[in-house]
């Protein structure tokens, strides 16, 4: 007997947990608007990720509108093609003009060496994602942006409490933008967040999305509605509590999948986080050619099953309709990017998933 098994399941608190939380949001009347919860909910935030400054958002799209508008960003922006379409599209809603440049192999991150050859006199900042939850190569591509003058914005939507060689990874470029949807490593059903490097530029963000309003009567930029609410601030404060024991749990059964996948040939998993503190948001695997099937009967196989795996990143954002007129999205332009789409499969892995499920998932896998 078994139940259907998804990519992910929502983490979610004990109830009762929550319910004191609402009482005092009930009692208080204060809804909206930088409530006491938000307060809490972001300097408990900078505290846990080691950060500075962080401005919290309804949801991880309007954040990263709200970071490109933040920066006054122009003209070109470089970007992935391996990432979800929020990432193109926050960039297509602010009139910019996405150049896709091709991934790492390894990692597929955006490919540092292939960012130079992209920049034209229009391009104006790097949009780059940590794909999966592991770093880019962030002091490469600062260095680029340092020589041509750019700026970065690390989209970090599955990068929550991952460290990188000098502390948080968030601390990296000129903005990080998270999400905290209910598929996420970390989630307050809907939200998300802006990581600041210094509190001029929170103030802006702050400003931004709360429609330009420094005051009740002072506007002073074109701003959007991207106010989390106290419902959502509280939940993630309570979830801030339970998040290293599910990140734990998600460590477990990422190395029970690395064990049991290990002699399937043609199938590779990918890179290992070794002693870095990683979050384990995804399992990702490729199915090579050497594998008995292709990806897709691999994953109508697993769904026969009752087991729903998620082709992340399937198709590639360069070949959806509104971009694969760009020169940058032709195929001939992002060979890794193409491959690894053909090939990718992200397996379930949630705190809630147990080790037989994780078993018998390899054991499908390694029999074909
Ligand atoms: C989820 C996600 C987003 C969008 O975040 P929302 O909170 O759902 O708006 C953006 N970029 C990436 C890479 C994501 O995975």
């Amino acid at each position: 007997m078994s139940n259907p098994i998804y990519v992910t399941q929502p983490h979610l608190p004990p109830l009762e947990e929550f319910l004191p939380m609402l009482q005092e949001i009930w009692d208080s009347r204060v809804l909206t608007n930088g409530g006491e919860f938000h307060r809490q909910f972001e300097r408990a935030l900078c505290e846990r990720l080691g950060v500075q400054n962080i401005s919290l958002f309804t949801n991880g799209t309007i954040a990263l509108l709200t970071a490109l508008q933040a920066l006054r960003i122009t003209g070109e922006v470089i970007t992935t093609p391996y990432s979800f379409v929020a990432t193109s599209h926050s960039l297509l809603w602010n009139g910019l003009k996405p150049v896709f440049v091709d991934v790492d192999p390894r990692t597929l991150n955006i490919d540092p060496s292939k960012i130079e050859a992209a920049v034209s006199p229009q391009t104006t900042a790097i949009l780059a994602v940590h794909v999966y939850g592991h770093p880019c190569d962030v002091d490469a591509i600062q260095r680029i942006a340092d020589n041509y003058n750019l700026r970065v914005i690390y989209d970090a939507a599955h990068a929550f409490g991952v460290d990188c060689h000098c502390g948080s990874l968030l601390n990296h470029g000129d903005l990080s933008v998270l999400s905290f949807h209910a598929t996420k490593v970390f989630n307050t059903f809907e939200g998300g967040a802006i990581v600041s490097p210094d509190a001029k530029t929170k103030l802006r963000v702050d400003h931004l999305k709360n429609f330009g309003f420094v005051d009740e009567t002072t506007v002073v930029a074109p701003g959007i509605n991207g106010k989390m609410s106290e419902f959502n601030a509280a939940l993630g404060l309570l979830q801030l509590g339970h998040f290293d024991a599910a990140v734990a749990r998600r460590a477990k059964i990422d190395a029970l999948y690395r064990v049991g996948l290990s002699n399937v040939s043609g199938i590779r998993c990918l890179n290992d986080a070794g002693e870095k503190r990683a979050n384990f948001a995804y399992f990702p695997i490729l199915v090579e050619p050497s594998y008995r099937k292709s990806r897709d009967v691999l994953y109508d196989l697993l769904k026969q099953h009752e087991i729903y795996s998620r082709r992340y990143f399937y198709p590639l954002i360069s070949d959806f309709p509104m971009y694969r007129g760009l020169p940058s999205a032709q195929r001939n332009n992002l060979p890794v990017a193409n491959t690894a789409a053909s090939r990718v499969l992200c397996l379930p892995i949630y705190p809630a998933l147990r080790d037989e499920d994780v078993n018998r998932v390899c054991h499908l896998i390694a029999k074909g």
